[in-house]
């Protein structure tokens, strides 16, 4: 049986660029070009235009082995040398690296020439404490600049660091732990969220308990001043330690493929994988894309990614990406609607914030509260919006350049994952017409197909599995510890032999005439209704273009008539949440929606107005659990999800 996915909704907006942004746009259409005339060639030139290697590199990509990918791998350099030293040798020290603005209001500007020391001084703490090349460094911090200083410093002397993010629970800091074997975890006795102080430290001892035994010291911060105990010998407070430590710091160049970090993915499926990354190739594609995906004018912009470091996406688009591009860029630690709900726009306007990529699960927050908050503040700086984490539904695209982007700037909506490292599919600003709710061209140097089950491409516009054909510089190169799954898990849905090796994704995706790509949903979702393969993405983005709605999931849940059947849950805007009165007439008229825009196949059996989604930590919506209480089954493993009693709250209004 072949993969087809139905698809109806018609999406026809284009926007061209204007003429204003394309003149001045850093990307340009040679570059698509010079990857098409030769890829390996196109990806040779960017690592050594946009890096810096204390050895050269002579062979670009090593593919005799695959799924094991070497890229560039006789070049030496060090990571944190390329995202610092060698912009303060070319004369940048003083340009502000970090604008960093905490959540109770206070506020600091952190200089290249001032992270760049920070660093050094962490580097020699690291090494004092016994942690050597290749060993590994959980890091469990809020988000605050020791979160990025510690991450360099762990890549500055050829240690790996393992970034969990400070909400993640004892037991899940102490499996990633153990997975990787740490030897050090650094963290702070608390941070701000919410307008309270959060402990995180006394999850850290916690967690310790129940690990194997591998931590030998622990690095605490001070930032939330809480209370916290202390175990002599093996806990150092990183004020006393790095506060005092030399800035003097010689960096070692290491191999291209030598370990950089350790990342597990979102857990949105299942259980989290722990995607292994490694230095040159990484480097090079996260430095190419956030210059050419985000139109990166270093000496001019404010970049600001509200992504937390504990995610792929603040590794590549906080962390590695701008810091070699030289860009500065706003760091905020705490949450959107504190202690205001126009908060983010507040930090906009303060910092004039040129560049803003966020999530879509953002993005439909602040649609459900209403554009009354945004337009009380001056975002006239911004030129450029981002969007990463899930299908952005094209309403929320509208309003996002709208209400937020004034109605003329380029959006972009950028596909990729844990596992790719960096951007892979995107429009490039200035040069590509925008079309709301796809995320439109592979960028220059990287081969995508849609496939059929049985590996044949899919033709017109018949939905199919995405899959990246070619190695890329930034793939991962592995499952922490488990080569078997990851050769099961990625590369072997085409079959075992080593000449079909190519990259299955996981989800679902449909190109359209012009050669767009639009996603549909993982491949673990979509809907079997009446031997139709319908696309969860596009019932989702149908319901939310109407005009009550704010945020919709869909999940296929068995029906003895139609195999499967759409059920969908919905919430409505706050604005409209008053005036619809009856539940069950919303539903009806959401139903008749559906229905009339997409066809009768796709009308949901079942439409439920609740206030909340089951969403990851990341703020992805976990259909997996819908699907479960659409079915009337016990809810599956609630492990990764942000509020664990979430589910409960949302089986009571279904009921
Ligand atoms: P797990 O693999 O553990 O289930 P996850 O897939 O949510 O977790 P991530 O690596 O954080 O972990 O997310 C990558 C996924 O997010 C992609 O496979 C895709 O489903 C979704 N995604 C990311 N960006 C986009 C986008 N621009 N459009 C559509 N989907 C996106
Ligand atoms: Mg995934």
């Amino acid at each position: 049986m072949t993969v087809q996915i139905d698809h109806a909704l018609e999406e026809i907006r284009r926007f061209r660029p204007s003429p204003e942004f394309a003149a001045q746009a850093v990307a340009d259409e040679s570059l698509a070009d010079a990857a098409r005339a030769d890829r390996l060639g196109f990806w040779a030139d960017q690592a050594r235009n946009l890096l810096q290697w204390e050895k050269p590199f002579t062979r670009t990509l090593d593919w005799t082995n695959p799924p094991f990918a070497k890229w560039f791998d006789d070049g030496e350099l060090n990571v944190a040398v390329n995202c610092l030293d060698r912009h303060v040798a070319a004369g940048l020290g003083d340009r502000v690296a970090i604008h960093f603005e905490g959540e109770p209001g206070d506020s600091r500007d952190i200089t290249y020439a001032e992270l760049t020391a920070e660093v050094k001084r962490a580097a020699n703490v690291l090494t004092d404490l016994g942690v050597g090349e290749g060993d590994r460094v959980a890091i469990y911090l809020p988000m605050i600049p020791e979160a990025i200083v510690s991450m360099l410093a762990v890549a500055r002397i050829g240690a790996v660091h393992s970034v969990v993010f400070g909400g993640f629970s004892a037991d899940s800091l102490a499996s990633r732990i153990d997975d990787a074997e740490a030897s050090l975890v650094i963290t702070a006795d608390g941070g701000y969220r919410k307008g309270r102080v959060f402990p995180l430290k006394p999850t850290v001892d916690e967690a310790i308990a129940k690990t194997g035994g591998s931590i030998e010291n622990v690095l605490v911060v001070r930032r939330g001043e809480n209370e916290v105990d202390w175990t002599e010998g093996r806990d150092h407070w990183w004020h006393e330690t790095v506060g005092e430590a030399s800035a003097e710091h010689e960096a070692k160049a290491f191999g291209a493929e030598h370990p950089l970090f350790i990342l597990y993915t979102s857990g949105t499926t299942g259980k989290p994988k722990g995607i292994l990354h490694t230095s040159g190739g990484y480097l090079t594609q996260t430095a190419f894309t956030h210059k050419n995906v985000f139109d990166l004018h270093p000496e001019s912009d404010v970049y600001w990614c509200t992504a937390d470091v504990g995610w792929v996406t603040g590794h590549s688009y906080v962390v590695y990406g701008p810091l070699a591009n030289g860009a500065t860029q706003v760091v905020y630690e705490g949450t959107p609607d504190t202690p205001h709900p126009g908060r983010w726009w507040e930090i906009i306007e303060k910092y004039k914030v040129s560049i803003l990529y966020t999530a879509p699960t953002a993005i439909r927050s602040f649609m459900k509260l209403g554009r009354k908050i945004p337009q009380e503040f001056n975002l006239r700086s911004l030129r450029l919006l981002g969007s990463v984490g899930e299908p952005i539904n094209p309403e929320a695209w509208i309003w996002y350049r709208h209400v937020i982007g004034g109605g003329s700037i380029p959006v972009v909506d950028t596909w990729w994952q844990t596992e790719t490292g960096a951007i892979m599919i995107s429009a490039l600003p200035g040069i590509t017409d925008l079309k709301p709710g796809s995320a439109q061209v592979p960028i220059p140097g990287i081969s995508i197909d849609i496939l059929s089950d049985d590996g044949t491409p899919v033709e017109g516009e018949g939905g199919g599995l995405l899959v990246v054909t070619e190695p890329w510089p930034s793939m991962l190169r592995g499952i922490w510890g488990d080569p078997e799954r990851f050769k099961q898990t990625y590369w072997e849905k085409f079959g075992t032999e080593p000449t079909k090796a190519m990259y299955f994704a996981g989800d679902g995706a449909r190109r359209d005439e012009d050669g767009d790509i639009w996603l549909l949903g993982r491949v673990d979702d979509v809907m079997n209704v009446s031997g139709h393969r319908l696309s969860t993405a596009e019932i989702e983005s149908s319901l939310v273009a109407h005009p009550w709605t704010a945020e919709a999931a869909v999940v296929g849940a068995s029906d003895e008539t139609t195999g499967q059947a759409v059920v969908a849950f919905v919430i409505l805007k706050a604005s409209q949440a008053e005036l619809v009165t009856d539940p069950a007439e919303a539903s009806e008229e959401l139903r008749r929606h559906v229905a009339t825009q997409i066809g009768a196949i796709a009308r949901p059996r079942q439409v439920f107005i609740v206030n909340e989604l089951p969403k990851t930590r990341s703020g992805k919506i976990m259909r997996r659990l819908l699907r479960d209480l659409a079915e009337g089954r016990e809810i599956g493993d609630t492990t990764t999800l942000a509020d664990t009693s979430i589910m409960q709250v949302i089986s009571a209004q279904v009921r």
